[in-house]
C-alpha cells in the first residue's frame, strides 16, 4: 500500500490547491493525516472533559478582538452598519465564560475550539507554521496563575501523544515526509516520543541566554537560518519577543517540549498580567515543541484589574470605547483567571511530522496564497 501511494502521490505545494483540490484531499495518505486530526480533536476533548472543563460554542464575531497578534491584521465585517471583527482570538470571552461559569457554581474551567482568522504577514508563509485560518483550543481556568496553566498544558500534550502514538497511520505519514522534513529544518521521525511532565521551564531571560550562548560558538547557524526562512535573522533581545527564526533554533536544539515564561512587558497583549512585584515582566508563557516545530501554545495569567488594563490599553493605543462591554464586565465581575490556546493544526503537524502546517487540513489558507 505504501509503495502504491508513494508512486501516485505528488507532494502538494500551496499553489496546487487552486488547481485541483479534490485530487489532493482525496489522496489516501492525506486522508490519513485528516484522520489523525479527527482523533487528536477527540483526545483533547476527552482530556479536558476528564479534568472537569466545560466546552462552550466558540465566538466568531464581535465588536473587538484580540489585538496582540504579532503583526497579523484583523478582518472586519459590516454588521448591520457597525464594524465588527472576526475573532483573531476570542480571549476576552474566555475570561467572561470562566468567571460566569464559576459564579453559577461550576468549576470555572472552560474551553472552546475556536476558529481564528488572522491575515498574517507575508513573511510567515516561510515559517511552515502559520495559516490565515486556524483553530486554537482555547481554555481558561478560574483562580489559576500561569504556572497552573502550564501544568494543564503539559498534561494535555502528554495525554494526546500517549493516546495517538501507536496509530498505524502515523508510520506511513512519517515515512513519506521524511526527506521533506529534513530539508525544512526538522529532525528525522521514526516514532513519537512519550512526554513526561514536568517540562523544562526557561524564563525569557534564560531562553535568550541559551540562544546567545549557542550562537557564540555556532555562528554558521545564522546562514542556515537565513536559507531556511529566506531573510536575515533579526536581533535577539532581552526586552522583546523571540523572533520566529530563534524559536525554530531553540526548538530544533531540544528533544523534549519546553516552556518559555515571563516575557518582557511590551511583547504581548494587555491581557497578560504583569507581576505586581516584578514590574516589566509578564506572568505568561509559550510552550514549544521539540525537533524544530516551534511554538505550540501561548498562555498567561490574565490582567484582571481594571485600572491596569486601561493603562496598558492606553500604552498600546487601543480605543477604550471599542472595549466598552469588556471594561464594564471587568469593573463589575473581574476575578483572577489563567489560560492558554494551543493550535490544533500545529499539534497535528507535530504528531504527523509534516514539513509544513498547511498539510494538516484539507482547505488550508496559506498567507498570500489564493485557494479554495
Ligand atoms: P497566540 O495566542 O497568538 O500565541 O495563539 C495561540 C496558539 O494558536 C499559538 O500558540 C499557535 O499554536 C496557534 N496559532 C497562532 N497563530 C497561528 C497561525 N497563524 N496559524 C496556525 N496556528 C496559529
Ligand atoms: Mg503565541
Amino acid at each position: 500500500m505504501y509503495s502504491k501511494v508513494e508512486q501516485q502521490f505528488k507532494f502538494p505545494e500551496p499553489k496546487d490547491y487552486a488547481d485541483d483540490i479534490f485530487k489532493i484531499v482525496s489522496n489516501p495518505l492525506m486522508q490519513k493525516i485528516y484522520k489523525i486530526y479527527d482523533l487528536v480533536s477527540s483526545y483533547i476533548r476527552e482530556f479536558l472533559n476528564k479534568e472537569g472543563f466545560q466546552e462552550y460554542k466558540a465566538v466568531i464575531i464581535g465588536p473587538v478582538t484580540d489585538p496582540g497578534i504579532r503583526g497579523a491584521k484583523q478582518v472586519s465585517i459590516d454588521y448591520y452598519g457597525r464594524e465588527y471583527k472576526i475573532m483573531s482570538s476570542a480571549i476576552l470571552y474566555k475570561q467572561l465564560l470562566s468567571i460566569a461559569n464559576k459564579s453559577a457554581g461550576g468549576s470555572g474551567k472552560i474551553y472552546f475550539f475556536a476558529d481564528n482568522i488572522r491575515l498574517e504577514p507575508l513573511e510567515t508563509a516561510s515559517t511552515d507554521r502559520h495559516l490565515a485560518e486556524f483553530i486554537q483550543v482555547d481554555l481558561e481556568i478560574f483562580g489559576a496563575d500561569h504556572h497552573e496553566a502550564m501544568n494543564v498544558a503539559e498534561r494535555l500534550l502528554s495525554y494526546v501523544i500517549e493516546r495517538v502514538k501507536s496509530r498505524e497511520e502515523l508510520k506511513e505519514i512519517w515515512n513519506y515526509f521524511e526527506p521533506y522534513r529534513l530539508s525544512r529544518g526538522l529532525k528525522s521521525r521514526k516514532s513519537l516520543k512519550e512526554f513526561n511532565p514536568p517540562f523544562k521551564r526557561y524564563t525569557h531571560k534564560e531562553a535568550v541566554d541559551f540562544l546567545a550562548d549557542y550562537l557564540s560558538s555556532h555562528k554558521e547557524i545564522l546562514d542556515e537560518m537565513k536559507k531556511l526562512f529566506g531573510y536575515k535573522p533579526k536581533e535577539l533581545s532581552y526586552s522583546s519577543e523571540i523572533p520566529w527564526e530563534y524559536e525554530w533554533l531553540m526548538s530544533y536544539l531540544h528533544s523534549e517540549p519546553f516552556f518559555i515564561h515571563d516575557y518582557p512587558r511590551g511583547s504581548r497583549g494587555f491581557y497578560d498580567r504583569e507581576y505586581p512585584d516584578k514590574l516589566g515582566l509578564l506572568m505568561d508563557f509559550d510552550l514549544l515543541y521539540p525537533e524544530g516545530y516551534g511554538e505550540a501554545a501561548s498562555g498567561a495569567a490574565r490582567e484582571y484589574e481594571l485600572s491596569k488594563v486601561v493603562q496598558r490599553m492606553k500604552e498600546t493605543g487601543e480605543k477604550l470605547e471599542k472595549y466598552a462591554w469588556y471594561l464594564d464586565f471587568l469593573k463589575k465581575y473581574s476575578a483572577p483567571t489563567a489560560g492558554f490556546g494551543i493550535g490544533l493544526e500545529r499539534l497535528v503537524r507535530y504528531i504527523c511530522g509534516l514539513p509544513s502546517i498547511y498539510l494538516s487540513i484539507p482547505t488550508p489558507k496559506i498567507p498570500g496564497v489564493y485557494s479554495p
